[in-house]
């Protein structure tokens, strides 16, 4: 891992700057073009895992082996409503005391954002949106809880982050447990941030079930932030686990 981070390193510095086309700069990314995702890697040496992790995210989720992951235990409350821009993402910043308790460890919530289309694939399916919960465990590690969302109903909290975007102050409190679905199985492995410097820190949960959302809020974010998705990558030598029975 060590000689393939200083290989791309070398790597980027053997060429010139002045000869590149488009001189990256440091911290800008984008989900296409010249510093699209097969490029994040170019960007800054701290991209380096982007292009030769061997543990990254997304990825397609088939082939899950059962096991018993124990109980998800998710310890949500009621937030403000109070969406952001983040140039690359619709988000929410959650207050403290939220929690996600799963394998013996809690993690802390620290926002939520979304994706659309998802960046998981489900059996090789791809749902419109994804939304990603983002935890702080212990030791730099993230917990992110995945749930996709299809086609239906619509979504009341969803509904909440839309409207508040733009909105002067934040809105009424938005109950976050209204994005889970009713069931609780869901994949478990390890792998990375979808986003540079696509570090592998991260515990990935992701829900079985979808939840839905309206043909118009999808539409709201393909407004907002079309196709924020970054490619499946190889699953190499990890396992994809469920909770079965
Ligand atoms: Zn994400």
């Amino acid at each position: 891992m060590r000689f393939h981070i200083i290989l791309a390193a070398a790597l980027t510095l053997a060429v010139p700057v002045s000869a590149q086309e488009h001189p990256p700069h440091a911290g800008t990314w984008t989900y296409g073009g010249a510093t699209g995702p097969e490029r994040w890697s170019d960007l800054e040496p701290a991209n380096a895992a982007c292009a030769v992790g061997q543990q990254e995210s997304p990825i397609d989720l088939t082939g899950a082996i059962a096991a018993d992951l124990g109980v998800l235990d998710i310890d949500w409350s009621p937030m403000p409503a109070a969406a952001r821009d983040t140039g690359h993402a619709i988000q929410l910043d959650a207050p403290e005391g939220s929690t996600m308790a799963v394998g013996g460890q809690t993690y802390r919530l620290l926002q939520f954002h979304v994706h659309q289309p998802a960046e998981h694939l489900l059996d090789g399916q791809r749902f419109p949106l994804e939304i990603h919960f983002v935890h702080a465990g212990p030791d730099g590690v993230l917990g992110v809880l995945g749930v996709f969302a299809g086609v239906g109903a619509s979504s009341a909290p969803l509904q909440a982050v839309i409207d508040s975007l733009g909105a002067p102050t934040a809105g009424p409190a938005l109950d976050p447990n209204g994005f889970l679905p009713a069931g609780r199985d869901f994949l478990r492995y390890e792998g990375s941030l979808t986003t540079p410097p696509c570090s592998e820190t991260v515990d990935w949960v992701v829900l079985s079930d979808p939840i839905t959302v309206s043909q118009d809020q999808i539409e709201a974010f393909e407004r907002l932030h079309p196709g924020n998705t970054r490619p499946v990558q190889p699953l190499y030598r990890r396992f994809l686990l469920r909770s079965g029975h």
